[in-house]
């Protein structure tokens, strides 16, 4: 029972949270305020072998595992959620799929170039009018001839509409089971396909640096040969999916809660109130001790869900406690850390303000806190 992490992993961390403080902090403000998308900073992270962190060498991976991914997720939002949502949104939504489920022909085709960063892929399972209970999806896919005649449209889809963005994985239903419930399957759309449109970017409340499109589909066909894994597994498939995002997304509000500490002592050395710096006070300390508690405690939940899917082991329990846990406490210390800011913390030009717009959003995307807690009752036998 060990949770320090080796040589390697020390090297990595220290070299992502080198990355984000001197290439991304100096420049992700002025992204973040005029809501346009860091394509030097994912550049830089390509060429750092980012994405490809837990993919192996054979498509251009590093050869690490999904821990790697989740340790510089979380030093990457320790200084801004909105790249660490791309990386997170690129590999663990994006490439994922089609490195566990992808044909031979479909890997080769795809994995080097998302791998490396160079192309990016989005993950459409969300619809305007159904996200959590994904079994309402209601896009279809038909087959004709030899082509998957797709209709109907997903929200909210990461890095669906970037300049880099090579393709968008849909699951749609794609006819009836014996048991009268609906087949789901996943289908590779590439960018640019006939039929397939990009919506405007959504104006959102935090990400604000981040891609996220609403996508329609008319009549878009797209050869059977997209189909991604088998017909009618498109349910379990993104279970699978999501299971593994929910560690990374803890990771991800573990940065952002981490950052807030950061931030706080930082800015409670400096500032004066009543003769004396506000960090003497007790009430002050108190906060940042609470702060770093809460960080401290959802990354050792994610590290125990990451240690249990390494080991081949059931961790769908402990994937939901890390991201129900990690995404409170971000959002707590988000607010915590503004509080300490003072008046400060609610002008943009300080990362708080950040942290504070971009927590909310982890107590929803990636399923909410009440499917986490469903989830966690399930497995409880309830
Ligand atoms: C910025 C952003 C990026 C995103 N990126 C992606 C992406 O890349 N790909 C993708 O597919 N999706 C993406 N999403 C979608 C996201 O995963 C969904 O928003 C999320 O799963 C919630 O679905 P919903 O918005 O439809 O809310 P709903 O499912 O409508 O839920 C509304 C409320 O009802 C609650 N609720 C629902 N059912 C129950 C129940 N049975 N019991 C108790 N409470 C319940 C929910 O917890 C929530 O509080 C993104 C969303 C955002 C905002």
């Amino acid at each position: 029972m060990d949770f320090r992490l080796d040589e390697e992993q020390q090297a990595l961390r220290e070299s992502v949270r080198d990355f984000a403080r001197e290439v991304v902090a100096p420049v992700i403000g002025e992204h973040y305020e005029n809501h346009t998308f860091p394509y030097e900073v994912v550049r830089q992270m390509g060429k750092m072998g980012l994405f490809g962190l837990p993919f192996p060498e054979e498509h251009g991976g590093m050869g690490g595992d999904y821990f790697a991914l989740c340790l510089a997720l979380e030093e990457l939002a320790r200084v801004d959620s909105s790249v660490a949502i791309t990386l997170e949104a690129a590999v663990s939504l994006g490439a994922m799929p089609i490195h566990r489920f992808g044909t031979a022909e479909q890997k080769e085709r795809w994995l080097p170039k998302l791998l490396s960063g160079e192309a990016l892929a989005g993950f459409g399972l969300t619809e305007p009018g159904t996200g959590s209970d994904a079994g309402g999806t209601q896009t279809r896919a038909v087959l004709d001839g030899d082509e998957w005649v797709i209709n109907g449209s997903k929200a909210f889809i990461t890095n669906s509409g970037t300049d880099i963005t090579a393709l968008v994985t849909v699951t749609a239903v794609t006819g009836t089971k014996p048991d009268g419930s609906k087949e789901l399957s996943t289908i590779i759309v590439p960018s640019g396909t006939p039929g397939f449109t990009v919506a405007p970017g959504y104006s959102k409340v935090g990400w604000n640096a981040s891609d996220t499109h609403e996508l329609t589909f008319d009549d878009c066909r797209v050869p059977a040969a997209n189909l991604l894994g088998e017909r009618g597994r498109g349910f379990a498939q993104f279970l699978r999916i999501l299971d593994e995002g929910r560690i990374a997304i803890a990771a991800l509000a573990v940065g952002l809660a981490q950052g807030c500490v950061d931030e706080s002592i930082k800015y409670a050395k400096e500032r004066q109130a009543f003769g004396q710096p506000i960090g003497n006070y007790q009430a002050i300390q108190f906060k940042i001790a609470d702060m770093e508690l809460k960080a401290h405690t959802a990354r050792l939940a994610y590290y125990d869900a990451a240690a249990r899917m390494l080991a081949g082991e059931p961790f769908k329990r402990q994937a939901a406690i890390a991201k129900l846990h990690a995404s409170t406490v971000a959002v707590d210390n988000a607010r915590e850390a503004t509080q300490i800011h003072g008046g400060y913390g609610f002008m943009n030009e300080y990362p708080v303000a950040r942290f504070w717009r971009d927590s909310k959003i982890l107590e929803i995307g990636e399923g909410t806190s009440e499917v986490q807690r469903m989830i966690i009752a399930r497995d409880l036998g309830m």
